[in-house]
C-alpha cells in the first residue's frame, strides 16, 4: 500500500503549479518569437488539424464509443463534420479576417486615417467538457490558432478515452512548441488556473465557471464561458405535430441522449395539445428506438455512475411520482436510461429546478400558449429556446420577449451548425460567443490604430487656452 501511496502521490504531483508555470513560460517564449502571428503558421496548423480529423476518424469514433457509447453517426455528424467545417471556414476566410478594418475618422482628428487591427491575445487556455469532447476541445482551439495564439487545451477527464486520444493526436500533428494538451481533473486544472493567461475559454457547468472566473479575476484575464441551462421548447397547437415531434426527439435523444448543452430541457404546451404531443412522442420514439430502447445502439449511455445517480434522483423525487407517461426504464450496469417523458410535473419539483442533461423530458401545461413566456422568463436565461408554431405573431413575440443564447423557430439545436451565427449564452448560460468569425474575434484583441501625419497641426489644442479658442 506504501507503493500505491507513492504512485498516487507522484502521479498527483506530476502536473502541479510549478510545471504549469514552466509550460506557460515556454509557450510565452514561443509566442514572443512571433511565429504564431504569421498567416503561414496559422494555415499550416489549421491544415494539420483538418488532416488529423480526416486521417483519424475511426479512432475518434472508437474513443467516443468508449466514453459514451456514442452512436458513430452522431460522432461523424456532430463532432467530426462540424470540426471539418470549422477548419474549412477558417482556412477560406482567414486572410480576409486578418486584414485591418478601415474605419471613418472624425473632424477632431483631421487629417487622419484609422483602422482596427486584430492582434492575437497571446497564450490562451481552453478547458473543455465531456459530452462532445472532441468538438468542444478542438473547435475553440481552431479559433485560438486562427487568431494567432499559443494554446493549452485541457480536455475533460470524464471522457478519458477522448482525452488521451487528443493528447496523442495533437502531439503528432500540431506544432507542440505552441499548442499543448494537459490531461487531468481538478488538481491539474487548478494548477493551470493559477497561471496568468491572456484568455480562458471554459465549457462546462456554472459552478466551475465561477471558480474559473474567480481565478481569472486575479490576473484580470478575460474569460469566455460556454455554459448550459434549462432550454425550453414551446409547442403551439395547429402545427405539423409529426414533424415537430421528430425534430424535438432529434434535438433531445438524438444528441447524446439528452447530454447536450442545447438539448431541449422541458416542454411547455397547452392543456389541449399535451395529450396529442404525448401520443406523437410515444409513436415516433418507438419508431426510432424500438420497443426496448435500453437495447438501442442509436442512444448514447449516461457518461458515468455519478450522472446516472443524479438523473435517477430526479425521477425518484416524490413530487414527480406517477408523472411518467413514457419510458422510465434504466439499467445501472450499462449506465442506460431510456427516453422518458413526464407530464404535468410541478414547477417546484427537483427536475424543474436544475438542468436535466439527460434523457428525461418533462412537459408543463398552460391554458394559453402565451403563458409560456412568463414560465421561461421566471428562470435564469437559457442557452437555447425553441418554439414550434405557425403563428407569425407568436414567433415575433417569442424572438422579442425571450432572452436566450440562441433561438430556433420550428426546430431544435440546428443554430449550432450555422457558422455565421454566434454561439454562446447570456446571463447564467454564458459569457461571450464563438463559431466562424466569432471564434477568431473571441481570441483577438481589436486594436484601435490612428494614423496622423505632420500636417494640419491645429493651434487650438495648445496653451495658452484663450477665450477665443474656447469659443471655436
Ligand atoms: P466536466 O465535468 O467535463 O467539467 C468541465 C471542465 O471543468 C473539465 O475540463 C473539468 O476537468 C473542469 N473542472 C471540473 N471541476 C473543476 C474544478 N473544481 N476546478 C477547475 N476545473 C474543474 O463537464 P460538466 O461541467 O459536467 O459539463 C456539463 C455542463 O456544461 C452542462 O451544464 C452543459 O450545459 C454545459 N455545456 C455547455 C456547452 C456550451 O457550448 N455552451 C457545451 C457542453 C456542455
Amino acid at each position: 500500500s506504501e507503493d500505491t501511496e507513492k504512485t498516487t502521490t507522484s502521479k498527483k504531483s506530476a502536473f502541479d503549479a510549478e510545471t504549469a508555470s514552466l509550460l506557460v513560460k515556454e509557450l510565452r517564449g514561443a509566442f514572443g518569437s512571433g511565429k504564431t502571428r504569421s498567416y503561414q503558421w496559422r494555415v499550416s496548423q489549421l491544415n494539420a488539424l483538418m488532416k488529423l480529423v480526416v486521417d483519424r476518424e475511426q479512432e475518434i469514433v472508437d474513443a467516443l464509443r468508449n466514453d459514451l457509447a456514442k452512436p458513430p453517426l452522431e460522432t461523424v455528424a456532430y463532432e467530426i463534420a462540424m470540426l471539418k467545417n470549422s477548419c474549412k471556414v477558417a482556412l477560406k476566410e482567414l486572410k480576409h479576417w486578418m486584414i485591418p478594418e478601415k474605419v471613418k475618422t472624425s473632424i477632431a482628428t483631421f487629417p487622419s486615417s484609422a483602422e482596427i487591427v486584430s492582434e492575437p491575445l497571446g497564450v490562451v487556455l481552453v478547458i473543455s467538457a465531456w459530452n462532445y469532447p472532441f468538438l468542444l476541445s478542438l473547435d475553440p482551439v481552431i479559433g485560438a490558432i486562427a487568431a494567432g495564439n499559443a494554446v493549452v487545451l485541457k480536455p475533460s477527464e470524464i471522457s478519458p478515452a477522448t482525452s488521451s486520444l487528443l493528447a496523442k493526436l495533437l502531439g503528432d500533428y500540431l506544432d507542440i512548441s505552441c499548442i499543448r494538451v494537459v490531461e487531468g481533473g481538478v488538481d491539474e486544472t487548478s494548477a493551470l488556473l493559477q497561471q496568468k493567461w491572456d484568455k480562458i475559454f471554459y465549457t462546462g457547468n456554472g459552478r466551475v465557471a465561477r471558480v474559473v472566473m474567480a481565478a481569472a479575476a486575479k490576473h484580470l484575464t478575460p474569460v469566455l464561458l460556454e455554459l448550459g441551462g434549462k432550454s425550453p421548447v414551446v409547442v403551439d397547437s395547429n402545427i405539423n405535430l409529426k414533424v415537430a415531434t421528430r425534430r424535438l426527439i432529434a434535438g433531445k435523444w438524438g444528441c447524446n441522449n439528452g447530454q447536450a448543452c442545447i438539448s431541449p430541457d422541458y416542454v411547455i404546451t397547452t392543456k389541449d395539445c399535451a395529450p396529442k404531443l404525448v401520443d406523437a412522442l410515444k409513436t415516433e420514439l418507438e419508431k426510432f428506438y424500438g420497443k426496448n430502447p435500453l437495447e438501442s445502439k442509436d442512444l448514447s449511455r449516461i457518461v458515468n455512475s455519478n450522472h446516472f445517480n443524479r438523473l435517477t434522483k430526479l425521477l425518484d423525487d416524490d413530487k414527480v411520482s406517477g408523472k411518467i407517461v413514457y419510458g422510465g426504464e434504466k439499467d445501472e450496469s450499462l449506465l442506460k436510461i431510456s427516453p422518458t417523458v413526464l407530464l404535468d410535473v410541478p414547477r417546484d419539483s427537483l427536475i424543474m429546478s436544475e438542468e436535466i442533461f439527460g434523457p428525461l423530458l418533462p412537459i408543463l401545461t398552460v391554458d394559453k400558449v402565451e403563458e409560456s413566456f412568463d414560465v421561461i422568463n421566471s428562470g435564469p436565461k437559457p442557452l437555447a429556446a425553441y418554439i414550434f408554431t405557425s403563428n407569425k405573431k407568436l414567433k415575433e413575440q417569442f424572438v422579442t420577449n425571450i432572452s436566450a443564447g440562441g433561438v430556433v423557430v420550428n426546430d431544435t439545436s440546428l443554430h449550432l451548425a450555422v457558422h455565421s451565427l454566434p454561439f454562446g449564452g447570456v446571463g447564467e448560460s454564458g459569457v461571450g460567443a464563438y463559431h466562424g468569425k466569432f471564434s477568431f474575434d473571441a481570441f483577438s484583441h481589436k486594436k484601435a490604430v490612428l494614423y496622423r501625419s505632420f500636417f494640419g497641426d491645429a493651434a487650438i489644442r495648445y496653451p495658452p487656452y484663450t477665450n477665443t479658442k474656447m469659443r471655436l
